[in-house]
């Protein structure tokens, strides 16, 4: 809408409203209107309020909901992370556990007694 037109309407409505204060039963229609017109603003303005904060007590509620379950995720991944450390642990004791070298040549041998075996046959 061109800014013009914007002030014709303005200075209409002014006009108007003058107008309409000059009337002699103004200030009963506004008496009227305001009685008429609080209870569905009261409702309007209530209903409005209950609407916005109960759907902001949702989304909080969903939040401390989301943040609970980061929670869990987060203690799941650090356990399962402790897990991993713990079994590459193992698997490197397991590795080490696993070779017998000798220890006179340093050859490596699955197990001990087939170490103890070459010891004998080799070294003895
Ligand atoms: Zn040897």
């Amino acid at each position: 809408m061109h800014p013009a037109i914007k002030i014709l309407v303005g200075a209409l409505m002014v006009v108007l409203g003058i107008f309409s204060l000059t009337l002699p039963d103004f200030f009963q229609a506004f008496v009227n209107l305001v009685k008429g017109g609080i209870g569905p603003i009261l409702i309007l303005v209530g209903a409005f309020i209950i609407w916005l904060e109960s759907d902001e007590w949702k989304m909080r509620r969903s939040e401390q909901k989301e943040e609970r379950n980061m929670g869990v995720q987060q203690q799941l991944q650090e356990e399962v992370k402790e897990r991993k450390q713990a079994s590459k642990e193992d698997e490197t004791e397991e590795a080490e556990d696993d070779k017998h070298a000798c220890p006179q040549c340093g050859k490596e041998f699955d197990t001990e007694r087939g170490m103890k075996i070459h010891q004998a046959q080799k070294h003895d």
